[in-house]
């Protein structure tokens, strides 16, 4: 009896394991499809100035829908794109887009804002990001001034000190660098203050309560201040609500994004939005 159910135990483990291969391999396939017949598309967030309300930069999110699968979200294929190595690729598909992105709405008269693109951990360790980040800027004319790389504390914070030689690289290039999800990934003080990087931002795990949980208003008090103390800027991500807003400025905590203010979208949208920013009065 006992024999009999391991034995229908290892069926079903056998089972399991084959729907979740067979589901990864035709993840791979459709990836794989999508990055030769150029079927991502980005779109971009606002990120905006507490203060005077304008919108300062935008950071682009890579979006993929799939003929067969529907609209697959980043979670789900950028983990995938990092174990097979298609994320260079990939990587290197959405900093070219957003360089030029950028560019061109620059080239329209537009204030310059800065666009912000999300280095996986992968990219961030591979031998020719600084090769591929000075392509991208030629190619497309963009000022290294107005490209940030979003890294996040975790990648940075595995093998520290090689990060930060990579970092002091790209801060050479006069690339901007901000650290993402920051308060997730365990980093020291005194890492903190080796990193040459000019913003935090700040994880949406911490603002989403904000207002009720004071232990997550004290940890984004502290982060603020001691951003502020390092000379760093600070942006709050996934801000929902004017009660958040309100208590973010009330910190100084610099900028915010999130959807209080627009959920991320498509770049001519976000160029419509651009326009109208520019010629409105700052509201403080
Ligand atoms: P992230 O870089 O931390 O991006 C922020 C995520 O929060 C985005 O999800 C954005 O749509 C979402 N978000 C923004 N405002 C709000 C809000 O007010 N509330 C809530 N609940 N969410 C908000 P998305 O686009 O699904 O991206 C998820 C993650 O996938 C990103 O986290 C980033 O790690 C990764 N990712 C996205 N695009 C790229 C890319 O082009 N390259 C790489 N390497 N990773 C990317
Ligand atoms: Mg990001
Ligand atoms: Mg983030
Ligand atoms: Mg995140």
């Amino acid at each position: 009896q006992a024999k009999q159910n391991g034995g229908d135990a290892h069926h079903f483990f056998v089972a399991e394991m084959n729907a979740h291969t067979t589901e990864r391999l035709e993840l791979e396939g459709r990836l794989r499809y999508a990055l030769a017949h150029q079927k991502f598309t980005l779109d971009y967030q606002p990120q905006v100035d507490i203060r005077s309300g304008r919108i300062i930069g935008a950071e682009a999110l890579i979006r993929w829908h799939d003929e067969q699968l529907g609209s697959i979200a980043p979670a789900r294929f950028i983990p995938l794109a990092e174990e097979t190595g298609l994320i260079m690729p990939i990587g290197e598909w959405v900093l070219h887009t957003a360089c030029a992105q950028n560019k061109a709405w620059q080239d329209t008269g537009c204030a310059p804002i800065s666009v912000a693109v999300n280095i996986s951990p992968r990219q961030f360790r591979q031998a020719n990001l600084l090769e591929t980040i000075t392509q991208a800027l030629a190619d497309t004319g963009l000022n290294p001034c107005f490209l940030e790389l979003e890294i996040t504390e975790s990648t940075i914070m595995h093998q520290a000190e090689k990060s930060i030689i990579t970092l002091e690289k790209l801060h050479k290039m006069g690339v901007r660098l901000s650290v993402d999800d920051f308060g997730t990934g365990y980093s020291s003080l005194s890492y903190l203050k080796r990193f040459p990087v000019h913003k935090l931002k700040i994880d949406q795990s911490f603002v989403r309560d904000i207002n009720v949980d004071p232990d997550d208003a004290a940890i984004v008090t502290a982060v603020i201040a001691m951003a502020r103390s390092l000379n760093v800027l600070t942006i709050a991500e996934g801000v929902e609500t004017g009660g958040q807003l309100a208590f973010l400025d009330s910190l100084e905590c610099g900028e915010y994004q999130g959807y209080y203010f627009a959920k991320p979208m498509s770049a001519d949208k976000f160029f419509a939005l651009l326009r109208n920013n520019q010629t409105e009065l700052p509201e403080l």
